[in-house]
């Protein structure tokens, strides 16, 4: 009787998979690896859980984090904003009060370039970046022709030289260090993206630099949707955009308010 059975399921090829768990909410197979995939990526710590996990935590982290109803339970709205292009940072950070630049100016290097747009363009929109964030916080940029740099940014595709590969097209367009030596404060884009001046079909650059460069000085990300340090690409499809008083509140709270220093 037990060897027909096993015979059967030989017989039919696929029927062999586990039963999803309960936290896949009726999601197909598919859904649910990507969905493990992303939560394991974008929530990897959790210092309040003892069971850092456990696939329930991340996911009620995620719909917590996103203003969802916490259920631990998958759904269509959670996919949703899994698919949506983001940022290649967690979206919980390891130490919530993260490191900061200590010096009153900081360097920066631009080390390679895209061609989806012109190189003094390029440098144009990070410089606009850099003055999103510096003319709220008593910091100062200066760019660099060569050598070391405290943030040195780059396009780059696939594996690139740290421990996190891009991915083509989509999903991961950027990520950044957090303040520190060596690999800290660098910001990295993903030239498999169209970058665009907000202009067209494509990624907006100023918006994705602005975002990253505020992981390079220290912040986090934020759940506030108006946030330029919101996780997820909100096609912001326009040449010039102004930090949320959320972004302002964030950074002054790291590095001060200008009017005081200045
Ligand atoms: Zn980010
Ligand atoms: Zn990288």
């Amino acid at each position: 009787m037990w060897l027909t059975f096993l015979c059967a399921v030989c017989l039919l090829p696929g029927s062999l998979a586990l039963p999803l768990p309960k936290e896949a909410g009726g999601m197909n197979e598919e859904q649910w690896k990507q969905a493990q995939d992303y939560l394991k990526r974008f929530y990897p710590y959790d210092s309040k859980s003892k069971d850092m996990n456990s696939l329930e935590v991340k996911l009620k982290m995620m719909q917590k984090f996103f203003g969802l109803p916490v259920t631990g339970i998958l759904n269509s709205r959670i996919i949703i904003i899994m698919r949506r292009p983001r940022c290649g940072i967690p979206d919980v950070p390891e130490n919530p009060q993260g490191p900061k630049w200590t010096s009153s100016v900081v360097t920066y290097r631009i080390a390679s370039y895209t061609r989806d747009l012109p190189r003094f363009q390029v440098d144009q929109i990070v410089a606009k970046a850099f003055q999103m964030w510096g003319k709220v916080i008593p910091l100062n940029f200066r760019k660099v022709e060569r050598g070391i740099a405290d943030i040195i940014l780059r396009f780059a595709v696939g594996v690139h030289g740290d421990p996190y590969p891009f991915d083509g097209p989509g999903n991961t367009l950027a990520h950044a260090f957090f303040p520190g030596p060596g690999l800290g404060g660098d910001a990295h884009f993903d030239d498999d993206e169209t970058w665009t001046d907000g202009r067209g079909r494509g990624i907006n650059f100023l918006y994705t630099a602005t975002h990253e460069l505020g992981h390079s000085l220290g912040l986090p990300h934020s759940s506030n949707p108006k946030s330029v340090m919101y996780p997820t690409y909100m096609n912001e499809n326009s040449e010039d955009f102004q930090l949320s008083w959320d972004d302002i509140r964030s950074i002054q709270k790291l590095y001060g308010n200008i009017y005081y220093f200045k």
